[in-house]
């Protein structure tokens, strides 16, 4: 990432840190907020660089001793901390400050890292609260969170809050294939966002690895032989998709590929199952437009089901026949 990139992509972010950098006059702590956690990454990673970078012109110059260590995640001043399991614990902040305050000596600036904030258990936020007030030295935090409103106005009082415009879903695909996500997981992560938001990131994967499985194999049977269809959502959708959070998440699956298939008969490349291109083809020269809004209609009134506590059982199959018959 560099400053140009950020512009181009969050022009008011990018002015706002970039001033601040080349004035010296960086807060004590930032709170970045929105959708987006990899733009919060990346934009934290600009601004730690900046941050510790020695160069007298432009910063980060990228070539410096700081830049580098920042830059490969091996600084002594740089700290991250992410949940641990669900939660930011107590003893997570309670580490970073006795490093910070052991470090205080040797190193003018330090700069510290939260990402999903919002998931600092009370006393946490407590303790990062009396951190916050008295930093040790030049020190910075940057903290991220989806929803400002899940944070403690005491923390967002103390902070300078900066929010990050959405971006489309081919933009945040993008980001998460420069990222590292693999071509096919990217696309359909770029449009569910985080969810479902109870897995751990490294659980998450796998979930959407096996749940997408799931989706693709129901909606084929769906079209060509319902009963194995059923058969399906016995053995491997209830299974699965088990909590309410998670047959949600399964729910929103299901729909992007019914938008997919009409995106098929539009032509449209921005698949959220681009490696299916050639079932979706198939699927939609089977289907009406008409019936593909039906359908779409019908997940998303399962959605609504779903979130008024009736039986996901029932929902399921009333979904499964209501796709067969297009209504
Ligand atoms: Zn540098």
């Amino acid at each position: 990432m560099t400053w140009d990139r950020l512009r181009s992509r969050q022009p008011v972010v990018a002015k706002l840190l970039q001033q601040a950098v080349v004035r010296e006059r960086l807060p004590h702590a930032y709170v970045f907020e929105g959708e987006d956690r990899l733009e919060h990454r990346e934009a934290a990673s600009l601004l730690c660089r900046a941050f510790l970078c020695r160069s007298t012109e432009t910063k980060p110059c990228g070539v410096c001793h700081d830049c580098k260590r920042a830059e490969n995640g091996s600084h002594p001043d740089l700290t991250t901390i992410q949940p641990d399991g669900l939660s930011i614990k107590k003893n997570q902040v309670e580490l970073l400050q006795k490093e910070f305050a052991y470090k205080g000596m040797e190193s003018p600036r330090k700069v510290y890292v939260i990402e999903d904030a919002d998931l600092m258990t009370a006393s946490a936020a407590n303790s990062l609260l009396t951190f916050l007030e008295e930093p040790e030295g030049e020190t910075l935090a940057i903290l991220m969170t989806r929803n400002l409103h899940f944070l403690l106005p005491t923390i967002v009082s103390r902070s300078q809050i900066l929010s990050f415009s959405p971006l489309s879903d081919v933009e945040r695909q993008k980001n998460l294939e420069a990222a590292g996500e693999k071509p096919v997981l990217a696309a359909l992560r770029a449009r569910i966002g985080d969810k479902p938001v109870d897995l751990p990131e490294e659980e998450r994967t796998a979930w959407i690895v096996h749940g997408r499985q799931v989706v693709i194999q129901l909606a084929e049977e769906v079209l060509q032989r319902p009963q194995q269809a059923r058969l399906i959502l016995q053995e491997k959708w209830h299974s699965h998709f088990k909590d309410r959070n998670h047959i949600d998440t399964g729910l929103d699956l299901f729909l992007f590929w019914y938008r997919d298939v009409l995106y098929m008969k539009w032509e449209r490349e921005d698949l959220a199952y681009p490696d299916q291109a050639e079932r979706l083809r198939v699927e939609s020269l089977h289907r009406s437009e008409t019936m593909l809004a039906s359908n779409m209609k019908a997940v998303m009134e399962a959605k609504k089901y779903l979130s008024a506590n009736v039986n996901p059982q029932l929902i399921m199959e009333r979904l499964l026949l209501r796709i067969q018959e297009g209504s």
